[in-house]
Parts: C-alpha cells; sequence; structure tokens
C-alpha cells in the first residue's frame, strides 16, 4: 500500500506549495519511488471549470477529460506522467457525492455530518487516487492556507490518515512564507510559528517546515523555527525565490528534502537528478532568445496562459534559446495597425478562449501573419481565428464566422457540430480530455510530430464546420489532422506559409520540460527561422 505525503500551506497562499509538491515528485521519481500527485482544493465550486481564469488561471484538462486546477499541469510537467481525474478534490465534489448518497438513501437514515460523512469521503478519494495510481507515494496538496474555514474536513482526514497509518507511512510538510521587514531588515518567524500552531491545533504536527522567502534564510532563522516549532534542524528546509521554477527541485534536494524524505517514509533510492540538471543547465544558458506574441483576452493575468507559457519555455530549451513573450491584448489590435502592435516579433500565437472580447483583433493577427509570413500557431480558438480569417480574406466569404461570434452569419465556417447536423437544441456539450488525431502524411504536423497518429486533449464546444472543408481546401487550407474516421477538423494549415497552424485541441497541455511538445518546437524553430538566426543548436 501507497504512503502519503501531505502538504500544506502556511501564512499566505500563492507561495509556491504547487511547485514544491510537483518539485519532490521529480526528486522522489528521480530516485526511483514511484510517485502521484493529488490537489485537494478547499473551494466549493465542483470543479474549476467554470471559474474566471482572473481569479484560478488557466483550467488543466487531463486525458480523461476532467477540468482540473492549474497546479495539475504542474504536477504532470515536474514528474512527466498523465494524471486522472481522482487528481483533482474539490470540497464541492465531496459535499455533491455526499448529498447524492443522502439523496439515495445510502445512509440509511442516518444524521449526515462532517465528521464522519465528508471525512470518510475524503479519504476514500485519497485511498482511491493511491490504489488507482499503484504508486510506492502518493503527494497530496491542500489548497489555501491552515485556519481557511473550507479546509477543515480535508485536514481532519489527513489527521486520520495518520492516525491509522504507521508512523514511517506518512509524512506532513508545511510550507510557510518568511515576511521581510524592510525597516530592520529582517525575516519574521512569527506567522510561520502561529500557523504551525493552528496546524498542531488540528492535530497535524508537520514533519518538514519549509520556509519560502525572497530573501536569503540563514542558519539561524531555521534553527529559530526548528525549535518553536518543534521540528528537527535539518527539516527545516529554506526556499528561496528562484528564476525559473524548474531549478526547484535541484535545490530542495540539495537543500536535504529527498534525504529526510526517503528517510521519514522509511524508503530507499540514490538521487539522480542528472538529466534535469542537465535541463536547466540549457534553460538557464541560451545562445540567443526570439520574441513571440500571445494575442489574448487574459493577457494581463499570465496564469490564464501557464501551460502555453511553460510549452513555450519548453521549445525554447530544445532549440536552445530563450523565449521572450510579448503579451498583447487582443483588442489593442482593433484599434491599431497590427504592423506596429506585433513589429519586431518572430512568431505569433492566438491561444484558447471563449467569448467574443478581442475575436476581431485575433482575426487580425492572423491576417497580418499570413501575409508576412510570420509562423502563426493557433491553439483551439487560435485555430478557429485561423480558419476564419481565411475564409474572409483568402475565400472571399466576406463576414464569415464563428457562430459563437455571430450567430447570424450567412458563412458560419465554425460551429457547433449540433448545427452542422442540423439539430435545433443548441445546448452543445464541452469537448473535454484526449481523442486521437490521425495526420495527414507528409504536412507540417505529421513531419512535425514523426508519426502518423497522435493523441491529444480537448476542451471547446465549436468545430471546423464541414459544409466549408471544399471551398477552404481548394483555396489552400491543408487538413492535416482529423478525428480516425476523418470527420473532425483536428489541425488545419496553410499551404506555402513558412508556419501557420492551427489545432481544435490544447497541445499545451502535453508539453513537458524534459519533452517539449513537437508543434510548439518546430513553431519556435520556424520563428528562428523567420529570425533569421538558425536554430541556435
Ligand atoms: N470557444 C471555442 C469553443 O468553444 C474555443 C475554446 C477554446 O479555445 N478552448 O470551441
Amino acid at each position: 500500500m501507497a504512503k502519503f505525503i501531505f502538504v500544506t500551506g502556511g501564512v499566505v497562499s500563492s507561495v509556491g506549495k504547487g511547485i514544491l509538491t510537483a518539485s519532490l515528485g521529480r526528486i522522489l521519481k528521480s530516485r526511483g519511488v514511484t510517485v502521484s500527485v493529488q490537489k485537494l482544493d478547499p473551494y466549493l465550486n465542483v470543479d474549476p471549470g467554470t471559474m474566471s481564469p482572473y481569479q484560478h488561471g488557466e483550467v488543466f484538462v487531463t486525458v480523461d477529460g476532467a477540468e482540473t486546477d492549474l497546479d495539475l499541469g504542474h504536477y504532470e510537467r515536474f514528474i512527466d506522467q498523465d494524471l486522472t481525474k481522482l487528481a483533482s478534490v474539490t470540497s464541492g465534489r465531496i459535499y455533491q457525492a455526499v448529498l447524492d448518497k443522502e439523496r439515495r438513501g445510502d445512509y440509511l437514515g442516518g444524521t449526515i455530518q462532517a465528521v464522519p460523512h465528508l471525512t470518510n469521503e475524503i479519504k476514500s478519494r485519497i485511498y482511491g487516487a493511491a490504489s488507482q495510481a499503484g504508486c510506492d507515494v502518493l503527494i497530496c496538496e491542500v489548497g489555501g492556507t491552515v485556519g481557511d474555514i473550507e479546509g477543515e474536513s480535508f485536514l481532519e482526514a489527513i489527521r486520520q490518515i495518520r492516525h491509522e497509518r504507521a508512523r514511517t507511512d506518512t509524512l506532513s510538510i508545511h510550507v510557510c512564507f518568511l515576511p521581510y521587514v524592510g525597516a530592520t531588515g529582517e525575516l519574521k518567524t512569527k506567522p510561520t510559528q502561529h500557523s504551525v500552531r493552528e496546524l498542531r491545533s488540528k492535530g497535524i504536527q508537520p514533519d518538514v517546515i519549509v520556509l519560502r522567502s525572497d530573501q536569503t534564510v540563514t542558519k539561524d532563522i531555521s534553527e529559530k523555527v526548528a525549535l518553536f516549532c518543534d521540528v528537527e534542524p535539518r527539516a527545516v528546509i529554506p526556499l528561496e525565490t528562484v528564476n525559473s521554477i524548474y531549478e526547484v527541485p535541484l535545490l530542495l534536494d540539495q537543500r536535504g528534502l529527498g534525504d529526510v524524505t526517503i528517510e521519514k517514509l522509511a524508503l530507499t533510492g540514490t538521487r539522480d537528478l542528472d538529466e534535469w540538471r542537465e535541463m536547466v543547465d540549457r534553460l538557464k544558458h541560451p545562445k540567443g532568445s526570439v520574441s513571440v506574441a500571445i494575442v489574448g483576452k487574459y493577457v494581463k493575468l499570465k496564469d490564464a496562459y501557464l501551460s502555453v507559457k511553460e510549452a513555450l519555455s519548453h521549445a525554447g530549451i530544445a532549440n536552445g534559446v530563450e523565449v521572450d513573450i510579448q503579451w498583447i491584448p487582443a483588442e489593442t489590435l482593433e484599434s491599431r495597425p497590427a504592423m506596429d502592435v506585433l513589429a519586431g516579433v518572430c512568431g505569433i500565437i492566438v491561444p484558447g478562449g471563449f467569448g467574443e472580447r478581442g475575436w476581431e483583433g485575433k482575426v487580425r493577427a492572423a491576417t497580418y501573419a499570413r501575409t508576412t509570413g510570420i509562423p502563426y500557431f493557433g491553439l483551439c480558438l487560435g485555430m478557429q481565428v485561423m480558419v476564419t480569417e481565411f475564409a474572409r480574406n483568402v475565400c472571399g466569404l466576406e463576414g464569415a464566422n464563428s457562430t459563437e461570434m455571430d450567430q447570424e452569419t450567412q458563412y458560419p465556417v465554425i460551429s457547433l457540430l449540433e448545427e452542422q447536423i442540423g439539430v435545433v437544441n443548441k445546448g452543445g456539450t464541452m469537448r473535454l480530455g484526449a481523442y486521437p488525431c490521425r495526420l495527414d502524411p507528409g504536412s507540417l504536423a505529421a513531419r512535425g510530430y514523426g508519426a502518423d497518429s497522435v493523441s491529444e486533449r480537448h476542451r471547446h464546444r465549436l468545430e471546423f464546420n464541414n459544409a466549408f472543408r471544399e471551398q477552404l481546401t481548394g483555396a489552400g487550407l491543408r487538413v492535416s489532422g482529423t478525428s480516425p474516421d476523418g470527420s473532425l477538423v483536428e489541425i488545419s494549415e496553410i499551404t506555402g506559409h513558412p508556419f501557420m497552424l492551427g489545432t481544435q485541441f490544447h497541445p499545451e497541455l502535453q508539453s513537458r520540460p524534459n519533452r517539449p511538445h513537437p508543434l510548439f518546437r518546430e513553431f519556435i524553430a520556424a520563428a528562428l527561422r523567420r529570425q533569421g538566426l538558425g536554430a541556435a543548436k
């Protein structure tokens, strides 16, 4: 049976608990320990699918179609393993399950209570995720900070698991932030002490404390925390802010987190982070840089495109360069010429999105890319933009549009499947999760992937409208990837253009730092050619 590591946070949120969790996964994996990761989110939403990117950043989609927290993306990228819907649990989901059971009469008339009904539901999800993964260690990250009302049931479930299992079967890691007081030039440990006290009041004594800070954490600070919080000094691990998140596993391992974890969980395994170190080395020593624009709706909040940003960084590593991202709000292109807004960029990405805002600006970015030969990569909505632009400006279908933006358009080149097959009820459901895609041999996509079929993750409602397929392909749009039966257009590209390609799926979700996504890698290679530098390999 698996062992469990529970990661909780204290003092403030957003201090990198997710990155720590992901990094620990990588550290253990590099020691030959099999791992899986689970996120326990205390909020009451059933899943993050309907949450605004402004509040929660991107929605990460798993292969089996769960809409999850963006931390799952970090986990997958660091441990280089696909996770499933079992890896994401919210309080909302727990309440829903318990209330459904209550309505069905499963509790045989009993009184439903937080303990044991909610806690049992939580425990069964934790144990279930571990047994489905068949891993040596399941790392569970609890979202938010200790003391949040919504998090109580999760902490109680964790306390019970720690009580049920042997001492060497569970490990509690508490991640705290050390505020810096400029006036005295000091890092303060008091909030950490309070947070640990709060955690202990729930019956959980941390085994390891990670101290996040923007300043250097001196030995006396660590020792003070060890003394006040009753943790071994070597189990207090400072984690200062570093330039790249991918350095974190190296830093933590060097600081002893791997050794302490292995020892406290009575595991064995010697470290081998060489491959990871080489990757980080390439990342830190690029031979040049290339400027790429992301034209989107939420560019002020970069977390909304987290996986795109990471996929670009992975593609940069593969090409030996740093990708300098220009974040362009799509609406800017509605009032200013593309030539000015996009001056100097060697590649344009139009990422996924929903709704009308900025749509016409994105179409203009596509026109600019198509007419100037600048590499263009459309991700989901970005492919729909590319197809619409092509229909309007190459095929002369004036006013062509996606029915998401214009219900009345004469040329609905992108539409709901239901609309395409003539069903009146437009309650199109979302296509979610991984689907196979057959590649057209010899196409840019097939050459990039070096394969004849792939599996990629989706999250969208609308599709390329097959009623226009002949007309568009006749004019030079190549359908280079389809569903296995050929019915759905999954990838399209503009023939004769150096790199103008759109995918109906989200390739960014499957890119890993040590295994960059082939299409991102090729896109950056094309951007480098555009820059006239050639891939600095
Ligand atoms: N809004 C579009 C659709 O639903 C694109 C979605 C996306 O980019 N994820 O099809």
